[in-house]
């Protein structure tokens, strides 16, 4: 039986804590039963000329071929001659959009108890083209490209998820009045798509005006759409109303059907190999993975598990506020199973 055989991943552990928090991810997806079969791959110590990057040829091919991965944490290695190790693995697998879902999470009290909203970022344009260069001495000039394809592209996607997960709003969040030309391309490609899809409601919120309305009310949003640099920012405000980054997941979304699901959070240098890492952002993104999967009877059993554990207050990470360890932490997940 096709269906029972077990799904190829490629699991990149990265840096840091990465390791600690990937040892948590396949401890519970053992325990759960998920029929995932991992495929490891390690950012290498030299730079591999055909990527320009410590990640070799290998690794992205495993992704290209399982169309499915989960990635920890990266430190991108000081010194000149290679590629941003992100940045490699957005253009190499056109990871053109960054979803990241944000809700509050049942036991664990911020401030706010009702926020359940998706950033979608356009992933691979606007002002992290690169394009920076010296005019003369003293004026420097980065230029933004908006795209109609990438934008197109990352609006179909946000119309795509609020239709396919029960949203009922899509807001693009711009910044037209004053960046008439790139926002406004950007905006008229919402529009556009806004067209197909009359049962979603489409508004347009100036991100000033978008901070300002986040952190007075975050119930007020559903599925947020923006170009990279806004989406960066914005992003991160979300992960602040919820708890942090310990807690956010994300999933990057490629050319082909390719989805890489990645905590949001850094290789947190100062507690990696502490066995303190909060595992619980790597484990949700490993959910989001299995949901694009379709395994959904698994990823509703492991997300609730560390609801669970969560809202039991009894096996808390340090971030949490709590005392306890990674393992003693993935270990409550598993016996909540
Ligand atoms: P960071 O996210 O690594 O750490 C920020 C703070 O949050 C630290 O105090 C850290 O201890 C804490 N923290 C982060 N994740 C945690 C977790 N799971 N559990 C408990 N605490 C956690 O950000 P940084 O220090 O700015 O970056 C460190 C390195 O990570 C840099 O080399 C940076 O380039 C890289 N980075 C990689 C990614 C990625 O791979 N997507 C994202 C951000 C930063």
């Amino acid at each position: 039986d096709a269906s029972t055989l077990p799904i190829r991943a490629t699991l990149f552990p990265g840096d840091g804590i990465g390791p600690e928090i990937a040892v948590s991810v396949k401890q519970v997806f053992d325990a759960a039963e998920v029929p995932i079969e991992w495929e490891e791959h390690f950012v290498g110590d030299t730079v591999d000329p055909r990527t320009e990057s410590f990640l070799t040829w290998e690794s992205l091919e495993s992704v290209r071929r399982n169309k499915v991965g989960l990635k920890g944490p990266m430190a991108t290695p000081i010194g000149k001659g290679h590629r941003s190790l992100n940045l490699t693995l957005r253009k190499e697998l056109g990871l053109y959009a960054n979803v990241r879902p944000c809700y509050s999470l049942p036991g664990y009290k911020t401030r706010y108890d009702d926020v359940n909203l998706v950033t979608i970022r356009e992933n691979t344009e606007g002002e992290y083209s690169g394009l920076e260069h010296q005019v003369v001495r003293g004026v420097v000039e980065s230029l933004k490209i908006i795209t109609r394809q990438a934008s197109l592209r990352v609006a179909e996607y946000a119309f795509h998820y609020a239709k396919t997960h029960g949203r009922q709003r899509v807001s693009a969040i711009h910044k037209a009045n004053i960046m008439r030309k790139t926002d406004g391309l950007f905006l008229k490609c919402c529009r556009e798509v806004a067209e197909k899809y009359p049962e979603i409601k489409y508004e347009e919120v100036i991100i000033d005006n978008c901070c300002m309305m986040l952190v007075k009310n975050p119930a007020l949003f559903d599925v947020l759409v923006m170009p990279n640099l806004y989406g960066d920012i914005i992003s991160d405000l979300c992960a602040g109303l919820v708890g942090g980054l310990g807690l956010t997941p994300s999933c990057n979304i490629g050319e082909e059907g390719v989805a890489l699901a990645e905590a949001v959070h850094g290789s947190a240098p100062d507690i990696a190999g502490k066995n303190l890492a909060n595992p619980t952002a790597l484990l949700l993104s490993s959910v989001m993975m299995l949901r694009h999967l379709g395994l959904n009877d698994q990823a509703e059993q492991i997300h609730d598990a560390i609801i669970k554990t969560i809202a039991k207050q009894k096996y808390r990470t340090v971030d949490l506020g709590g005392t306890s360890s990674t393992t003693d932490f993935t270990k409550a997940v598993i016996d909540n199973l």
